[in-house]
């Protein structure tokens, strides 16, 4: 059993986490400062006894009355951020902060209490990416100061400052990339494809597509991204580590399989596409497949049905 702080506890993914962690039979202290954390998603939680909470703004340290300053971990698994685009729009300088200055604090806390270290990074480090599909051994294609920056940027900064301390300081470290998730738990209002398509299907509306609808994206059930979390902090191996569904579509793809789903033939209308979106994304997760036995058990069909059942409900 280990004692393990998750930062972005109260998020669509961390509570996941957070969920199976304690099934594995360890202790998880959670953090969030429900910036885009939900306490809903907390709910299941609150009576586990193996996970207490402390709402905390992780980009700066803990005060020294906070009794975590003096608690020990296993595990420092840092997951906490703005992740959909509208929602870093509106507070750019705090997700830099969360992935820079937070990341830097949680080193510090990390390496002062003799834990391992988890970066949860992004497929979005890959920016419009030239090359098809991703490796972890391609560098990206990144606007430095467009709008997507804070997030791509300070992910970059995030991966990089880890490694700093992994070579500097001998931190034991993780870091994953994550592809675009998806499942229940979601916030319905985080603006991102999936919610919005389902949601709209849900109230009847129109479909909002970006651009042409041509652009692709790879996604992934939540509860495959979470084994594969689980499998790589019993690995020893210190490189990034793409976690992704490799099945491709285009939006309006996207669009034919809700529609499918809801059996609702609905309106599309088209909006402009925001500056700086991918054109293409796809992991390649032979890393993975190879270190961790892990594949994508969860189709996108599938885990539409249990996301749009999760909506329906809420
Ligand atoms: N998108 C769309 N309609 C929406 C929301 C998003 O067509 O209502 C597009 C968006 O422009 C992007 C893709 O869907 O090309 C995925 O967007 P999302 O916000 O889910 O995540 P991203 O992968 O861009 O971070």
């Amino acid at each position: 059993m280990a004692n393990i702080l998750l930062t972005g506890a109260a998020g669509f993914i961390g509570s996941h986490l957070a969920t199976e962690l304690t099934a594995h039979g360890h202790f998880v202290l959670g953090i969030d400062n429900f910036c885009t954390g939900r306490s809903i998603n907390l709910d299941g939680l609150k009576t586990n006894k193996d996970f207490d909470f402390l709402e905390h703004d992780i980009s700066k340290p803990f005060p020294i009355a906070c009794p975590v300053s003096r608690m020990k971990f296993d595990w420092v698994m840092h997951f906490a951020s703005p992740a959909s685009p509208p929602k870093y729009f509106a507070i750019p300088i705090e997700t830099m902060l969360v992935n820079g200055e937070g990341t830097r604090h949680l080193l510090d806390f990390a390496h002062a209490s003799r834990a391992k270290f988890f970066y949860s990074s992004t497929s979005e480090v890959y920016g419009d990416p030239l090359v098809h599909p991703q490796t972890e051994s391609y560098w990206g294609n990144v606007n430095p100061i467009g709008v997507r920056s804070i997030y791509d940027e300070g992910k970059r900064y995030g991966e990089a400052i880890t490694y700093a301390y992994h070579r500097a300081k001998k931190l034991d470290v993780r870091v994953i990339r994550i592809f675009n998730t998806y499942g229940p738990k979601m916030d319905p209002e985080d603006g991102r494809v999936v919610t919005n398509l389902l949601m709209q299907a849900i109230r009847g509306q129109e479909f909002t597509i970006y651009g042409d609808g041509k652009q692709t994206r790879s996604f992934q059930y939540v509860s495959d991204l979470i084994e594969g979390v689980i499998r790589l902090m019993d690995v020893d191996y210190n490189q990034p580590v793409n976690l992704g569904n490799p099945n491709e579509f285009t939006i309006l793809e996207l669009a034919k399989e809700i529609e499918k789903l809801t059996g609702k033939a609905l309106q599309m209308t088209f909006r402009p596409l925001p500056s700086d979106d991918p054109k293409q994304r796809k992991p390649d997760i032979t890393t993975a497949q190879r270190l961790l036995n892990w594949e994508p058990r969860v189709q996108l069909a599938e885990g539409l049905k249990l996301t749009h059942e999760y909506f329906a409900k809420i």
